[in-house]
């Protein structure tokens, strides 16, 4: 029965963040879909505000500031996460071209109009898909991107245990077409989708996580929550396994009119 599976909500936020910041990615994604992603976007140069929201330790921020001309600024909820993006930055060499703070996606620091690229991996479900991409459009100047990847739905329909994971998770998830249509109504041109490689789930998010847990585990011995949390993380997993062919994530970007 799925509803003796904990939600991650029921977790410690501490324990989570403790978890992730030991990854070098905190969601799925891959170099080759960020640079995929990145190839569609026009008209960047040396002036270019770029924002990374959600940016959690940077992983996806580093392959965007390799080849995307122009600043970048990396917003995350967490100082654990901060302080490590800005560390990995400075390893890359990359500390003048980026730099972290930590702010939340639902009051962005910036102005409006100022920024020409919104980037956000795996992030923007925290505030809503929807939400996130009316509110934020108004820091893109006319002609500038959004682009985000997502938990989407890649079929009509789905097995009631799934929908029910992810409704009680994030009600928010759709369609990708249900979700091309709401980036329009927000007003921007929808100029790509694409759906994410398996391997971006299997091989860059759950695989390194079998290590993580283990130390994790190692670091918390006999406290219950972080067992409990480490089960729900291998729940997960399995079920992804299970019905990766129904879920999964596609990267969307627009470009304001
Ligand atoms: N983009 C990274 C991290 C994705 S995980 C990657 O793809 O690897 C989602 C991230 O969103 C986490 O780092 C989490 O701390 C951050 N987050 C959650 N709520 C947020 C909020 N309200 N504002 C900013 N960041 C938030």
């Amino acid at each position: 029965m799925m509803s003796d599976i904990q939600s991650i909500h029921d977790f410690d936020l501490e324990l989570i963040c403790e978890y992730f910041a030991g990854l070098d990615r905190q969601g799925p994604g891959s170099p080759e879909v960020t640079n995929r992603a990145l190839d569609f976007i026009e008209g960047l140069n040396e002036n270019s505000r770029i924002a990374d929201i959600g940016c959690g330790t940077g992983g996806q921020t580093i392959v965007l500031a390799r080849r995307a001309p122009g600043k970048i600024i990396g917003i995350d909820l967490f100082p654990i996460f901060i302080d490590l993006f800005n560390a990995n930055a400075k390893k890359a060499g990359l500390q003048e071209k980026v730099v972290g703070r930590v702010g939340s996606m639902d009051n962005l620091p910036f102005e409006e109009g100022e920024m020409d690229l919104m980037w956000s991996e795996g992030a923007i479900y925290n505030i809503g898909f929807e939400k996130g991409l009316n509110e934020w459009r108004r820091y893109l100047r006319q002609g500038g991107y959004v682009a985000v990847s997502e938990a989407s739905w890649f079929t009509e329909s789905r097995p009631a245990e799934i929908e029910e994971v992810w409704r009680d998770a994030y009600p928010g998830i759709d369609t990708i077409p249900a979700k091309m249509a709401q980036l329009q109504s927000a007003g921007y041109m929808p100029v790509a989708c694409f759906s994410l490689p398996e391997t971006c789930w299997t091989d860059n998010f759950y695989a390194p996580q079998a290590e993580a847990q283990r130390a994790f585990l190692a670091k918390h011995p006999g406290d219950a929550g972080a067992r409990g949390f480490i089960e729900n993380q291998r729940h997960e997993q399995r079920l992804y396994e299970k019905y990766k062919e129904f879920y999964g994530y596609a990267f969307y970007i627009g470009k304001k009119l």
